[in-house]
């Protein structure tokens, strides 16, 4: 690399007096090791990524989306979705207006929809308490809801040209390989500590490409299961990489324990209608409109016993979420369409809910797997798949803010 080449073309050219001596004391300072940030900078300016919409973009209301979006979301999943979002709520007027209802139903399939929430009611305090201007700093950004520290400070590098730190999951790993850090991110004053050399790590110029260019490192050499040292601008003062363990990093010694959880879900259909519940404020899929989840068979026969109708067992399916795997056994109720539908009084226990055509259903939130189901159903065939097809997990409730909290 250039800086490497640096010291031999001073050499080259030998200086003598007063002015070689100068130059000798430049050619000193070209020989000094470039710090973590120029080699970042370099680095970003010539193979960082290209092309995404979010990159190179200033305007705070769509750096702030993109940065929610892309949290635990695979960049080609987040691609469309930033595309629509922004298309039917292009700044933080319009997404502030909107009923919640019509945003969930955007996110839809994205996954952790506390995000939704939050992004709908950070854009209702940004048009109530700044007029709809995006506050300045990274301290009062953090105050908005959903926005952690690494978001509110990557906003503020980006739009504000704040010297703020960045430490989200990749950034956390580039870090903590580079600088060697070993204490256990599970503990807090680990974090604290890992916090401060973020910081000690911040150029006096150039915060948004030195930024980005941690993101485009993390995301594209520093690879969590192979990173690319070969091709990493960091590798000679990577203190992972000489001690050839790179896998050891970052620590973390309380993994989460993941579980399995079971459940039957009703999928309740007369007249080409389906009976949709909505879930509850808090939890997986808090809000969404869904099919009835019921806990075992003994359940669904309680609950059902009596109905007339033609019940079938569709393909169980797992549902991956961060803390666990979720077992799901549809099954397809069809109400004889000769009959009328009952009450929603009569289907109360199920949970509060209303009959919805396939096309207002597929208009509304739904869970991912929901959506599969009812699409395949509205396309004449039912959904099978046992994964979710966004590339995603769904946190039960975690957010950036409490993970960096
Ligand atoms: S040298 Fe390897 S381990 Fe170190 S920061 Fe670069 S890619 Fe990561």
């Amino acid at each position: 690399m250039s800086q490497r080449r640096r010291p031999a073309r001073e050499r080259a050219s030998a200086p003598a007096g007063r002015q070689g001596a100068r130059a000798a004391g430049n050619a000193h300072a070209a020989a000094a090791p470039a710090s973590l940030a120029t080699l970042v900078q370099r680095w970003q300016r010539r193979h960082g990524r290209r092309g995404l919409p979010w990159i190179g973009e200033r305007d705070p209301y769509r750096v702030w989306l993109s940065e929610v979006m892309l949290q635990q979301t695979q960049v080609a999943t987040v691609l469309g979705y930033y595309r629509r979002f922004l298309a039917r709520f292009p700044d933080v007027h319009a997404l502030a207006a909107a009923p919640l209802a019509e945003v969930l139903a955007l996110w839809s399939g994205l996954g952790y929809y506390s995000r939704a929430r939050h992004l709908h009611r950070a854009a209702q305090q940004v048009v109530a308490a700044h007029g709809g201007r995006f506050p300045g700093s990274s301290a009062a950004l953090a105050r908005l809801p959903g926005i952690g520290r690494s978001t509110a400070a990557a906003i503020a590098a980006f739009c504000f040209g704040e010297r703020a730190a960045i430490l989200d999951g990749n950034v956390k790993r580039v870090l903590t390989r580079a600088l060697g850090f070993e204490q256990d991110l599970a503990e807090a004053p680990a974090m604290r500590a890992l916090w401060a050399a973020a910081e000690a790590q911040l150029p006096r110029r150039g915060i948004e490409r030195y930024t980005q260019g941690l993101m485009d490192l993390g995301a594209t050499v520093c690879l969590a299961r192979q990173p690319l040292c070969a091709q990493c601008p960091l590798a000679a003062r990577c203190v992972a990489h000489a001690q050839g363990r790179p896998h050891d990093y970052p620590v973390k010694t309380r993994r989460l324990v993941r579980g399995v959880r079971r459940n039957v879900m009703l999928w309740l259909e007369h007249r080409g209608r389906s009976w949709l519940v909505r879930r509850p404020e808090r939890g997986v899929w808090a809000g969404l409109a869904c099919l009835p989840l019921l806990d075992d068979e003994a359940a669904l026969a309680a609950h059902t016993q009596g109905w007339p109708g033609r019940r079938t067992a569709l393909p169980a399916f797992k549902h991956v979420l961060t803390h666990f795997d979720w077992m799901l056994q549809p099954v397809h109720w069809q109400w004889p369409a000769r009959a009328p539908a009952p009450a929603p009084e009569a289907l109360a226990p199920l949970g509060e809910g209303r009959w919805l055509s396939s096309a207002e259903a597929l208009a509304a939130g739904l869970p991912a797997p929901v959506r599969r189901l009812l699409a395949g159903a509205a396309r004449g065939t039912e959904a099978t798949e046992a994964t979710e097809a966004t590339g995603a997990t769904e946190a039960t409730g975690a957010t950036e803010a409490d993970a960096a909290a």
